[in-house]
């Protein structure tokens, strides 16, 4: 089994709908807003309820403000948020699924290639998961293989 590695193609820091930005927890969203001011611009967002959790959307149209598209790399990311940690991994709070994004290269390229893909491919990416569905629902949450632990 392959560890996944980015392959820094910048699909995922380019948004063709605002509405897909990364979803930011309330501290999230005012380091983010700082880091933003320092480099002098500001940024958009769209306050929502998860799980009686407020959070925010981050509206981008293109290019991640903080993607440097000359290194294809995230200029933050030592602080970036945990949804962008977490990716290719996404969460839907709807119905409770982990999904893995096949709009992923290294997922498409891998699954192309005819090897299964699974939570197990993503163990930094699982504990990135694991943090934020801790905060939305107050439990710590582990994830083990395909199965989750919520425990107390
Ligand atoms: S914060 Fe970094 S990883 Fe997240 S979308 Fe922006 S450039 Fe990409
Ligand atoms: S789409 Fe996947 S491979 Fe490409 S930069 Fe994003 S995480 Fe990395």
């Amino acid at each position: 089994m392959r560890v996944f590695q980015c392959l820094r193609c910048d699909e995922c820091c380019y948004f063709d709908n605002e509405e897909r930005g990364p979803i930011l927890f309330e501290d999230e969203l005012i380091r983010i807003k700082a880091l933003a001011r320092d480099r002098g611009f500001s940024i958009r967002y769209r306050e929502l309820t998860i799980n009686g959790v407020r959070v925010y959307r981050w509206l981008i149209k293109g290019y991640c403000p903080f993607y440097d598209r000359e290194s294809r790399s995230c200029t933050i990311h030592q602080v970036k948020p945990l949804a962008c940690k977490m990716y290719p991994l996404l969460y839907n709070p709807n119905t409770g699924e982990v999904l893995i994004s096949k709009e992923c290269r290294w997922v498409a390229d891998t699954l192309n290639s005819g090897e299964d893909v699974g939570i197990d491919n993503f163990p930094d990416e699982v504990k990135a998961l694991e943090d934020a569905l801790s905060r939305l629902y107050r439990v710590k949450v582990r994830i083990a293989g395909k199965q989750y632990f919520n425990s107390k």
